[in-house]
């Protein structure tokens, strides 16, 4: 009888195969107390196992497909990076000599005190790195215990053929690699979130996934056939003939919309009453750039300079700033906008220290932090403006929520203009500087914003967790997580109209606008600048060269009249 399970659909598409568990099972850990004699051989044990772990991570490396993003390699990198570091390196053998335990328990404490260390961490991405703390740890802990092959050949389930579709705890980005070269036609997993690795890893490599589908792995037999839906976020297992028609259908379908959306790649981006929307990337390295105009975007509205500053104990200088800034900005046809550090609280979160604040998403994080720590913010920005020679760059301040945040920024910003100019170092005459509007706050503010800053863009990942109330990267309160909601709607609305009422652009950043759901109803709030994954710029362009925006205003217009919230789901529904 076909079994129904849900999670959050992190990665689109229809993936039907056979249920493959990866590595079959949960790793159980012996603690023992080693005699004295046998503590030195246990290092070199540990030491072997993470030399192995590194042999697997260049493995995965040298046969990441070329299609795929440059953050892939960056992730292996990171967990190379990880397996060379001091946390691993010394801390687990002194462990070992210290208490005379067994390798994978001096492992497992490591990881443990770690990973409590990321999970007080306020900045999301930051926090998201624990994943990657537990994967490395897990591939050591493989190595150690001789479990270390994904998919046991031996089993009836993979011997059979045909695709597989991968059920597990987590799945790391180097197994995901892995995997996706052995075939994997989709993902399901007890645990993660949207904003995890091996999400944005499924995404850019177009794999369907799910994450947060509890018991899964009990619910799920090894072999039986499964249908994966990341766009519901459902699962079915034993489908019957009719499920199984329908879906194999719908994969077609898609398969068919791909290959069409690609001929989009060269067209404008304008609406069939002529209006040009601008349809950018959201990128997180200097090297994403030229893929994302691969995939038709025409610049960058959202590098995110934070992935410069992860994964290392000092902070990049001037110089190498410059290097990176001034790679990406000559890299980008069209107008690039980088946006300046939104960290969270960053002098632990390098040092590797917990943040000790109760309510970090809250405390002195991003903008906040960069104000307080000016030589960091004065760096950064001295190397953006000596590349801005290079392109069209914009600088974008996040997390502002207020107009004397915005106007300290841009002070500061112009006094390391008139240093550099004092110096003969050149800088662009006209770098205009924006807000990012991701705190109610700003929103409620915009008409007063407007008249300082030079372009907006939402960032609605952010807003929708402030406006909501909800922690974006809690997995228990992500059920309220509604960008149709219809305070955030109003937030948005505001923002767009406070811009044109001043004569400023306005741009979305966040993923809704680069969620092809919400393209028409973003087209009638007045939104003209959609910033987005490369991969989904084909699709909301596809929206935007149907749509009929004077025609898409009145109804958006229409939603905000709505009697009731029923009246108001009905027109939101018609609209999309
Ligand atoms: C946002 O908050 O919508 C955004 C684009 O920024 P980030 O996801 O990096 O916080
Ligand atoms: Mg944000």
């Amino acid at each position: 009888m076909a079994l129904w399970l849900s999670g959050i659909g992190v990665s689109r598409g229809i993936g039907i195969g056979r249920v493959q568990r990866l590595y079959g099972g949960d790793l159980e850990i012996p603690e023992y107390t080693l005699p004295d004699d046998q503590v030195e051989a246990e290092v070199q044990r540990f030491d072997r196992a993470r030399a192995r772990a590194r042999e697997q991570l260049e493995a995965v490396r040298k046969g990441i497909p070329a299609r795929a993003a440059s953050e892939i390699a960056a992730f292996i990198d990171t967990h190379l990076l990880m397996l060379e570091d001091r946390t691993l390196t010394l801390a687990v053998p002194a462990q070992i000599r210290d208490t005379r335990c067994n390798a994978e328990a001096a492992l497992k404490r490591q990881r443990d005190t770690l990973v409590a260390v990321f999970e007080q961490m306020d900045d999301p991405y930051l926090r998201a790195r624990k994943d990657d703390v537990t994967q490395v740890a897990s591939r050591v802990l493989r190595i150690l215990l001789k479990q270390d092959k994904p998919l046991p050949t031996s089993t009836e389930a993979s011997a059979g053929s045909g695709p597989l579709i991968i059920v597990a705890e987590d799945v790391t980005a180097a197994d995901l690699i892995l995997l996706s070269q052995q075939g994997a036609a989709g993902f399901i997993t007890e645990y993660g979130g949207p904003l995890s690795h091996s999400a944005i890893l499924a995404r850019s490599l177009s794999i369907p996934a799910i994450v947060g589908a509890h018991g899964v792995r009990r619910l799920l037999h090894e072999g039986e056939t499964v249908i994966v839906d990341g766009d519901k976020g459902h699962a079915i297992a034993d489908p019957d003939q009719k499920a199984l028609i329908h879906y194999r259908t719908r994969q077609e379908e898609q398969a068919a919309d791909r290959a069409a959306l690609a001929s989009l790649r060269n067209t404008p981006a304008v609406s069939r009453d002529g209006v040009k929307i601008h349809l950018l990337a959201n990128i997180e390295q200097p090297e994403d750039a030229a893929d994302a105009a691969q995939l038709g975007a025409e610049g960058v509205g959202l590098y995110r300079t934070e992935f410069l500053f992860m994964n290392r104990r000092d902070s990049p200088d001037e110089d190498e700033q410059y290097e990176a800034y001034a790679k990406v900005v000559s890299s980008v046809q069209g107008p690039i906008t980088i946006r300046t550090l939104d960290l969270g609280a960053d002098k632990q979160i390098q040092s590797g220290r917990a943040s000790t604040v109760s309510n970090p998403a809250l405390g002195l994080r991003s903008i906040r932090l960069c104000l307080k720590n000016q030589t960091l913010f004065r760096t950064q920005v001295r190397a953006l403006l000596r590349a801005s020679v290079h392109g069209d760059l914009r600088i974008m301040l996040p997390m502002i929520s207020n107009v004397g945040e915005f106007r300290q920024a841009q002070a500061i910003i112009r006094y390391a203009r008139a240093q550099l100019h004092h110096a003969g170092v050149q800088v662009s005459e006209k770098i205009p500087i924006g807000a990012m509007i991701e705190v109610p706050a700003a929103a409620l503010a915009a008409p007063w914003l407007a008249r300082h800053a030079a372009f907006f863009s939402i960032g609605t990942n952010d807003l929708i967790q402030y406006t909501l109330a909800i922690d974006r990267v809690d997995d228990e309160v992500n059920y309220l997580y509604d960008p149709l909601h219809p305070a955030v709607l109003s937030l948005i609305r505001m923002t767009i109209d406070a811009g044109h009422k001043a004569g400023i652009p306005v741009a979305m950043c966040g993923e809704m606008a680069g969620d092809p759901r919400y393209t028409r109803l973003l087209l009638g709030l007045g939104l003209t600048e959609f910033s987005m994954h490369p991969a989904n710029v084909l699709e909301v362009k596809r929206n935007v060269l149907g749509a009929d925006i004077s025609a898409l205003h009145t109804q958006a217009a229409a939603v905000f009249e709505a009697p009731d919230m029923n009246e108001l789901r009905e027109r939101l529904r018609q609209i999309a």
